[in-house]
């Protein structure tokens, strides 16, 4: 609890605890700067620049000799509220806030590389995430390899050749294949690799890579940590190493900064983040094991279901199967959309993790950005569907699937 923003002046300040909080409790708690009014919520500082008392204290605080804000495109009060707060869930030394998932993908790996350099990631991935690794930085020179499955001997040959970076997501968005999270840390440990989890899917609360072996976690904070469909965000935890020498002097020059008001919302979502994400995890799980019985479905892909290929890694390193059921339909793509559209609650929507339930076809949405073939290789196919359950109550989304099947 004891983090504040930069320059703060504690106002009306209590004793600390005296104990470890948990990180429900972080949730509430940490980061919270409150101004000399004493207000009880978090302050929204809608601000771009700062002020300073004499051109004495401008100098020592652009030399990092005193603790003040600078601009907005480096930090403000809000944003860091933001940022402490879910560090301080994550386990992270240091978090910064991006303006979008993408923003935070691109730049925890672009701060890491140059050309020349060479990174190792899990095959199946989000389509914007694949364009980056496999189109955007190739044309600077920097290659991917990308690996399937979780054999050890087949990461340990691609991570036997010198590489900057391992790019991990799991579960994967749609398929949900997961990745032994601490095997392949360890293995791209031997070579120097940096690990990065794209740790979306799971959100902070079903899963902790950095407790895995993992060195840096990124999210969409447009997903479960809204996960209310309201603003477009990022985030990057780390060591106070890799954030201070390696990502801030990336960022603070390339400008992917978050937005104070996004900052805000966010601020306050991650009070609820745990609750939501548990009863959509309930929910979630609920729903996969119903449609497994169902004839008109061909495979339900769930980590939280045995027949899962990753049951026993998602065992290992999740607290639950996650909010995101991939569905492979028996029939074609017309039976898939005929489903899709009878569907009386579930929203038709590409986001997921948000309060409202919604469905997707990754192949003609999502992914349709992807070549037939990479799509066919991630196992997205014209009769699979992605499914993000909501807060609706259980009985509701159910009875709304059986009625449209
Ligand atoms: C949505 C998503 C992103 C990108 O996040 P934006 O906030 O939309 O930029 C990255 N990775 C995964 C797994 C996602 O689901």
């Amino acid at each position: 609890m004891s983090k504040r923003p930069w320059g703060y002046q504690p106002q009306n300040q209590r004793p600390e605890p005296s104990w470890e909080l948990h990180p429900d409790t972080h949730a509430i708690r940490t980061g919270l700067a409150r101004s000399g009014f004493g207000e009880t919520s978090e302050a929204l500082y809608l601000n771009s620049g700062f002020t300073y008392s004499s051109a004495e204290q401008a100098e020592s605080s652009f030399a990092e000799e005193t603790d003040h804000f600078l601009y907005g495109r480096f930090a403000n009060p809000t944003i860091s509220m933001f940022e402490q707060r879910l560090a301080a869930i994550e386990g992270a030394e240091l978090c910064v806030g991006t303006g979008s998932g993408m923003s935070a993908m691109f730049a925890s790996i672009a701060c890491l590389v140059k050309a020349g350099d060479h990174i190792v990631a899990s095959a199946s991935m989000f389509s914007s995430c694949y364009v980056v690794l496999m189109e955007i930085l190739p044309k600077w020179g920097i290659t991917t390899e990308l690996v399937k499955g979780n054999d050890p001997d087949v990461w340990a040959k691609a991570l036997s050749k010198p590489t900057k970076v391992v790019f991990l997501e799991t579960p994967s968005n749609p398929m949900l294949d997961v990745v032994d999270i601490r095997m392949v840390s360890e293995l791209a440990h031997k070579v120097g690799a940096t690990v990065i989890i794209d740790n979306v899917m799971a959100s902070p609360v079903l899963q902790k890579p950095l407790e895995h072996g993992a060195d840096v976690v990124m999210y969409s904070a447009t997903k479960h940590i809204d996960g209310q469909g309201r603003v477009l965000a990022g985030a990057i935890l780390g060591s106070a190493a890799y954030i201070k020498e390696q990502l801030n002097p990336f960022i603070r020059h390339t400008g992917p900064s978050l937005s104070p008001f996004n900052a805000w919302v966010l601020v306050k979502s991650l009070e609820t983040m745990s609750m939501r994400v548990e009863r959509m995890n309930t929910s979630a799980q609920l729903i996969a094991e119903f449609l497994e019985t169902r004839p008109e479905i061909k495979s339900v892909r769930y980590p939280g279901l045995k027949s899962h290929p990753g049951y026993a890694v998602s065992q290992k390193q999740m607290d639950g199967g996650g909010s995101t059921i991939g569905i492979e339909f028996a029939g074609k793509r017309a039976e898939t959309f005929a489903f899709m559209n009878a569907l009386r609650v579930i929203d038709i929507s590409n986001n997921l993790g948000d309060s409202k339930s919604l469905i997707t076809h990754p192949a003609s949405s999502t992914h349709r950005r992807l070549a037939p073939e990479v799509q066919a290789e991630m196992g997205i196919t014209e009769s699979v569907l992605r499914l993000s359950v909501g807060l609706e109550h259980p009985a509701d989304l159910l009875r709304d699937i059986e009625q449209a099947l």
